[in-house]
């Protein structure tokens, strides 16, 4: 059981910003900071499988793939990296890079590599404000300048680089054209609503995220079974007994989780262990049922009895 407020790790970047907000407080003091990694704060906890993180570029992140678990694996690495990216701020004329114009043969995407002809055949596309791209591992991919993205992803060190930009750093041509689809991508699968609070934006073998919307100071149930991450991405919420702003993120595993928006609602992205979404991952505790497909389980506490004092009152949430 687990249920904390996340801590933030920022890493200097030097695609990275020194204007963080509204996303986050942490002062920049001058560095360009790239990424912040939502971690988890009890002492010794497991390292989470899933790693959310909140990138903010101010100039293109190097072209790069990741591999999948098999070549992870056989390359001595725990896993291979999946990732998902949901747009949180969009400049005009932002773009993301994903898979290539045209299919290569490993000798051409080698020479491509090579040569630094990879920069003109990666595909860019423009992106804005709440648009989710989903990035199998495999898919050469990049970031372009002008972006806050919310990024989840196996959790993973294994990044081969295909172009830097001049930047300098090292380069791994051998594990990208082993690892790479030389070709455009697949295409991006809509969202798609599950409920009125829920909208599914990502189900992968390896996570599913989602986004909740819930109405002012509208009182909820959030069930946990695995590993979650709930980050606000608009509005306030109280979940448990503890306060999440815009920026901020609650870890939950094996919880159930009081939720109370706040007076201008809550918008979460909720990303979480499970290959398809969880019926019973929302349920509303006054007004109408409007979110369980499924029979409440018996866990399912009454409404009535769990306001009445069954619980203890500092889970109860207040506007
Ligand atoms: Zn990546």
């Amino acid at each position: 059981m687990a249920h904390e407020h996340a801590a933030m790790l920022a890493v200097r970047k030097p695609w990275g910003s020194t204007d963080l907000a509204p996303w986050s407080g942490i002062a920049a003091d001058g560095a360009a900071i790239g990424e912040i990694w939502f971690q988890r704060r009890a002492a010794g906890a497991p390292a989470p499988a899933l790693l959310l993180k909140l990138l903010f570029t101010t100039q293109a992140l190097s072209i790069q793939v990741h591999p999948d678990d098999a070549f992870a694996h056989s390359i001595g690495l725990a896993n291979g990296k999946t990732e998902a990216w949901y747009i949180l701020s969009a400049e005009p004329g932002a773009e993301v890079a994903i898979g290539l114009k045209r299919q290569l043969t490993a000798p051409e995407l080698r020479s491509a590599i090579a040569d630094g002809s990879i920069a003109e055949l990666v595909q860019w596309h423009p992106v804005r404000k709440d648009e989710v791209v989903f990035v199998p591992a495999g898919t050469i991919h990049a970031i372009g300048p002008g972006l806050v993205i919310a990024e989840i992803q196996q959790s993973s060190d294994a990044t081969f680089r295909l172009f830097d930009y001049g930047r300098q750093r090292e380069l791994h041509i051998d594990n990208a054209v082993a690892v790479a689809d030389a070709g455009p991508a697949e295409r991006q699968v809509a969202a798609k609503r599950l409920t009125n609070a829920r909208a599914l934006l990502v189900a992968s073998p390896y996570f599913v995220l989602e986004r909740i919307e819930l109405p002012a100071q509208s009182h909820w149930e959030l069930h946990a079974e695995h590993e979650t991450w709930l980050l606000v991405i608009a509005g306030d919420a109280r979940v448990g007994q503890m306060n999440a702003f815009v920026g901020e993120a609650i870890y939950l595993d094996a919880e159930h989780a009081a939720i109370r928006a706040g007076r201008g609602g809550l918008t979460a992205l909720v990303a979480y262990r499970a290959t398809e979404p969880s019926h019973s991952l929302l349920h509303q505790r006054d007004g109408q049922e409007l979110h369980s497909p499924l029979p409440h389980s018996s866990r399912q506490p009454d409404p009535q009895t769990a306001t009445a004092g069954s619980r203890p009152r500092s889970t109860e949430a207040r506007p």
